[in-house]
């Protein structure tokens, strides 16, 4: 039996419905049986997220709650060191998936910078990537924008869905407008989120006080040591 595994990935910082919306996207549109929401964990010398990563991947675990095949993954967060995309998926390897029972599920606006990313281009053969539009970032002008990578591109459905070698799919969805940005940008004025991040996820953010009590620019690696007064702000 074929077996079809989505692998979405982000900081999560907080999740939101648009990841959502691209990991349904791919669900339904290839047929995935598992779709593993994977938490990054970011490299010391990046710049930190503002939610530690045990918030983050609370909240992911929130959004994956009653979604059928869903899974929070903590694969990323166990190692101590960066999270590349290809350490992921040779990691998937290593626990007997094949390249083509891979599906890396990314936007369109990342997907955009692949020529960027740790083992470029041999990561595209540790996976399939299925990518998907995001507002403002449609799948059409990717052939032009990637024109090397324009032979592995293919729209579903297509045979290729049994390949013998990964493909880039092609996925076009609608997908919620919204960006982890906005809404950090939102709770820092103090704005409503209702809508914008599944309701256990808002729930969580309210009961911890998220990103509300940290200034904008502020990250949670400048946060001083744990206190009463830190905790009292919702700090830890
Ligand atoms: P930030 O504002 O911090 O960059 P973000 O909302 O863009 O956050 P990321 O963690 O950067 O989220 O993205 C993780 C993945 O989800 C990427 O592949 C990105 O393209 C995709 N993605 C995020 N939001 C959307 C959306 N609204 N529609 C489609 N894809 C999205
Ligand atoms: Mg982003």
């Amino acid at each position: 039996m074929t077996r079809r595994i989505g692998i979405l990935g982000g900081t999560f910082d907080p999740i939101h419905c648009g990841h959502v919306d691209v990991g349904l996207a791919a669900q339904a549109t290839l047929e995935l049986q598992r779709v593993f929401v994977v938490t990054s964990n970011v490299p010391p010398h990046r710049p930190q997220p503002f939610a530690s990563a045990y918030h983050r991947f609370a909240m992911t675990s929130f959004a994956v709650a009653g979604r059928e095949g869903w899974r929070a993954s903590d694969l990323e967060l166990r190692v101590h060191t960066p999270s590349y995309t290809s350490d992921t998926l040779h990691r998937f390897q290593e626990r007997g998936y094949a390249a083509t029972e891979l599906y890396f599920v990314v936007g369109a606006d990342a997907f955009t910078d692949i020529g960027s990313w740790r083992d470029y281009p041999s990561i595209l053969d540790l996976a399939n990537f299925a990518v998907v539009s995001r507002p403002g970032y449609p799948v059409d002008e990717l052939p032009h924008r990637l024109p090397r990578l324009e032979s592995r591109m293919v729209r579903p459905p297509a045979d290729s869905l049994t390949a013998l070698e990964p493909v880039i799919f092609l996925i076009d969805a609608e997908t919620a407008d919204v960006s982890s940005t906005a809404i950090r940008r939102k709770l820092a004025a103090r704005e409503s989120i209702a809508g914008l991040v599944p309701p256990g996820v808002q729930q969580h953010i309210e009961q911890h006080g998220l990103y509300s009590a940290m200034p904008p620019g502020r990250r949670a690696s400048d946060a001083p040591e744990p206190s009463a007064a830190g905790r009292l702000h919702g700090q830890d």
